[in-house]
């Protein structure tokens, strides 16, 4: 009966799912409507964001990018809600979620020395999104079963983890996508092209192109590695702007480009030192060393949210559960989509036996990223511990779903819910 229904709405949805092609002006079928791509993004948001350490705490500097970004997108055919976040890490990238959610690094507004340049970069973002090149990737990998899982969401309203369960995977995919050589020229003329309708001069893609050429090895950008850059799209792009008009008045700069760049200056002492506290805890195992290179990270940026989280992340494995919480309180309160500090609250508070402040942390670490399996062991334990046996089964129930086997609590887990079954 399940399956007849499913079946049903997922037709509905087919017949539907008549799409308005932007950039052609055709009228298109997309086994993905645009409410769906939205939905897909949005669900990946907090992920995109764990995985880059967090977003950049300064809301001078969200509220710079966002502006550039919106700009942009007014010159864009797809009206969507876009939204452009800066994230802590400094690695040299840029990338758009499906639905029109962008991400710039830390790093990659430091690597560049116009706003131009950058502009290039968010016009050649939100191309691939008007291009609608994320929604193409979902619809040919997932096809008719993307549709019909998609269909279960409508019609049983499940939440998002449900979903995430059956896509196992697809957030990394989607982070980390490689455009076709296709796909980025198609970017690439849409680039030109929206940048210069926005007023920017359109040579600042390709000084982009040379910083990113230029830099040695160590330091290649990712960006590369994601939009492949032969010679050849050099000399197109360069084919490109020379059929535009390029003696009408264009922005090279602003002023306000260099105030936010010098904000980043200010405080990348800061994050290198988080980055080298980062490498000595998890690669050299040395805490105490770890422990004194934070210090200095957080002394130097007080709002530093990833140099904040990884104390909270030493202090627990120190067993200073209640200083740990301290740190980890004051990084989620920096950044309420940060997964990260969430989890550490929430098992610190669990370890002082403060089982009501750990369930409010991993309720909301569970909202942000809903496929952690640690997240539903500390809450089975929070619930058991506080008498509701119900809750406990069923996260005991889902820690065990989830898990690849490896996390060191798994045959606690399943001692724990036999019990509670009555086994
Ligand atoms: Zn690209």
């Amino acid at each position: 009966m399940k399956k007849i229904i499913l079946l049903f709405v997922a037709l509905i949805l087919v017949s539907c799912a008549k799409t308005y092609d932007p950039l052609t002006g055709k009228t298109t079928y997309t086994l993905l409507p645009e409410s769906q791509e939205i939905k897909i993004g949005q669900m990946y948001v907090p992920l995109a964001i764990e995985q880059n350490d967090g977003r950049y705490p300064d809301k001078e500097v969200q509220e710079y990018i966002s502006q550039l970004g919106q700009e942009i997108a007014k010159h864009t055919p797809r009206k969507l809600n876009y939204k452009f976040y800066v994230v802590n890490t400094d690695v040299i990238n840029a990338f758009a979620l499906p639905g029109g959610f962008i991400f710039v690094n830390r790093g990659l507004i430091l690597a560049l020395d116009k706003e131009d340049q950058l502009a290039g970069v968010l016009a050649h973002e939100l191309a691939h999104v008007n291009a609608r090149h994320h929604a193409k990737f979902l619809e040919k990998m997932y096809g008719m079963n993307l549709l019909m899982n998609l269909a279960a969401i409508f019609a049983y309203q499940t939440k998002y983890g449900n979903v995430l369960m059956q896509f196992g995977g697809l957030g990394a995919q989607l982070l980390s996508l490689k455009w076709s050589r296709d796909q980025e020229s198609e970017a690439d003329r849409y680039g030109v092209k929206f940048a210069y309708e926005a007023g920017y001069d359109p040579r600042g893609i390709i000084e982009t192109f040379y910083i990113f050429k230029k830099m040695d090895k160590i330091h290649q950008p990712e960006w590369l590695l994601t939009h492949p850059l032969p010679d050849t799209r050099i000399k197109q792009v360069k084919k490109l702007i020379s059929q535009l008009d390029l003696n009408k008045p264009l922005k090279e700069d602003s002023p306000r480009f260099h105030y936010i760049k010098n904000k980043l200056e200010k405080t990348k002492p800061s994050y290198d030192l988080y980055k080298k506290a980062k490498i000595k805890l998890i690669k050299e195992k040395q805490i105490t060393e770890a422990l004194n290179l934070v210090n200095k990270a957080i002394k130097l940026y007080p709002q530093n949210n990833a140099a904040l989280s990884l104390k909270a992340h030493i202090l627990l494995k120190q067993e200073k559960y209640s200083e740990a919480v301290k740190y980890a309180v004051k990084a989620a309160q920096i950044d309420d989509m940060f997964f990260r500090p969430h989890f550490f609250a929430g098992y610190g508070y669990f370890k002082l036996k403060k089982y009501k402040e750990s369930i409010k942390y991993l309720t909301k670490a569970k909202s942000l990223i809903p496929d952690f399996p640690d997240t539903y062991y500390f809450l089975g334990r929070d619930y058991e511990a506080l008498g509701n046996i119900n809750q406990a089964i069923k996260n005991y129930e889902k820690a065990l779903k989830l898990t690849d086997g490896k996390r060191g609590w798994e045959a606690d887990a399943k001692r724990r819910l036999q019990r509670l079954l009555g086994y």
